[in-house]
């Protein structure tokens, strides 16, 4: 059976042009467990058997990150219908529902009283580029392999999910990969 390695990282993402989409550096490094699908394909595979403090490129193809652009997910809605407010121009980002795992929507057109919404994610369609710096590899214990996913210094979301739950369970935070 294949081990599976709890990893941290820093990343700064590029497309192919050189611009800057996202970066880990300022901020916390990212943490993750292997085999969980917490971080894009492409880039789990590149980062699998590095050693603390190696520094990469990882190129990662749209197909093998945030999936290709989807065109039956661009479609007409009546802007009343949406949860939004005042002026909307094209290029806007919004949630298309209340809850936090809604989609992430982006205006490609305004219509008179419709908007052209694209529910595909923003980086669909875009071939990427990660320059990671490793920061730690542990391997991961048996709680974490349980609940599927790392644990920070503090536990289980970070010391979020009661001790009374060993063993697995629900933290009931609802961002948490320990529901259900
Ligand atoms: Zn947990």
């Amino acid at each position: 059976m294949m081990s599976r390695n709890v990893v941290t990282f820093h990343y700064t993402l590029r497309d192919l042009r050189g611009e800057v989409l996202d970066a880990s550096l300022g901020g916390d490094p990212i943490t993750f467990l292997e085999g969980a699908g917490q971080i894009v394909e492409g880039l789990e595979e590149g980062l699998r058997g590095l050693a603390a403090g190696t520094q990469a490129k990882i190129g990662v193809p749209a197909a093998k990150g945030y999936g290709e652009r989807d065109e039956a997910q661009v479609q007409r809605v009546l802007k009343a219908l949406l949860p939004i407010e005042g002026d909307v121009q094209p290029g806007d980002q919004f949630r298309a529902g209340s809850d936090a795992y809604a989609p992430i929507v982006t205006v490609r057109g305004v219509e008179g009283d419709e908007l052209l919404l694209d529910a595909n994610h923003p980086l669909a369609g875009v071939d990427l580029e990660f320059e990671v710096e490793v920061v730690a590899v542990r391997a991961a214990t048996e709680e974490e392999l349980a609940h599927g996913h790392a644990h920070g210094e503090g536990g289980c979301c970070g010391g979020g999910a009661s001790e009374a739950k060993e063993g697995g369970g629900d933290c009931g935070k609802s961002d948490c990969g320990c529901r259900g």
